[in-house]
């Protein structure tokens, strides 16, 4: 997969070219990275890549014809079918399942804002879709466009030492990971469950699907509404939910003096 970034600030890329999942990726070849800095397409001898709102207001706004510009470099090295993205706090919220799909692309251009954004005209014009990391408002869409190529880059063959980790992680199939352990066996009053030290493979398979179910159910119940379950986990989050059910006056008091 090919990923173009036009950025103000490419040195910020560091942080995932360098180490990691997303450097592992691209030193297999499953993926190449190539930053396009609109301030290398300007004219003028202050490289501007800004100037101030029309109507007034606080802030700058990015200029249309360097990004533009960028741009174009970017569309001539970019894959036949390459969707231009912007990063942006409007945006559709960014998840698993846009990861997945935007994986099978052959290649994607995410363009980073900063200041207080991009010209309108420039985005009616060029961008395909936004994507937004969260409800909140970040300086800049580098963090977001880092936060969606890793994600993105986990689902290309060959990034992960073990495809199967992609297969159990959360929102996959809309449910929350199950808990990990690893060695010590005990760690001060606590041990492991023994579903998961008795080699017994169906059993801690089990085990571990009740747990994601009842994570799931306890703490995103949004991510379970309107989905249809097969016979077995419609009987683990039954028993979940009994579990997470009001709790017996007898319980209540064991609770209260307890406390
Ligand atoms: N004035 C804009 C607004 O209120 O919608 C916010 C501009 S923000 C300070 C600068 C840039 O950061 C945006 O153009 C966008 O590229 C990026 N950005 C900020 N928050 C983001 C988020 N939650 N998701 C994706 N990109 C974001």
């Amino acid at each position: 997969m090919w990923l173009g970034v036009l950025t103000l600030l490419p040195e910020m890329f560091a942080a995932v070219t360098q180490e990691g999942v997303f450097a592992r990726a691209l030193s297999a070849g499953s993926l190449s990275l190539e930053c396009f800095n609109p301030r290398d397409f300007t004219e003028d001898k202050h490289r501007t890549v800004d100037d101030r709102p029309y109507g007034g207001g606080p802030g700058m706004v990015m200029m249309v014809e360097p990004l533009q510009r960028a741009l174009d470099a970017a569309k001539a090295k970019a894959p036949k079918g390459t969707q231009v993205i912007l990063m942006s706090p409007q945006g559709q919220r960014f998840d698993q399942q846009m990861a997945i799909t935007a994986s099978q692309h052959a290649g994607l251009i995410l363009i980073c804002g900063r200041y207080e954004g991009i010209d309108e005209r420039f985005v009616s014009q060029y961008v395909d879709s936004e994507w937004s990391v969260g409800d909140y408002v970040l300086s800049g869409g580098e963090l977001p466009a880092m936060t969606v190529m890793d994600a993105i880059s986990r689902h290309l063959p060959g990034t992960l030492g073990n495809q199967r980790s992609v297969i159990d992680e959360s929102h996959l199939d809309g449910t929350l990971d199950y808990p990990h352990y690893t060695r010590p066996e005990i760690v001060g009053a606590q041990v492991v469950p023994s579903q998961l030290m008795s080699g017994d493979h169906n059993r801690t398979k089990r085990y571990r699907r009740a747990l994601a179910l009842q994570r799931t159910l306890e703490r995103r119940p949004d991510l379970l509404t309107g989905r249809l379950f097969d016979p077995l986990d419609r009987q683990l989050l039954t028993a979940a939910a009994l579990q997470l059910g009001p709790h017996t006056v007898e319980e209540e008091r064991e609770k209260k003096q307890d406390h």
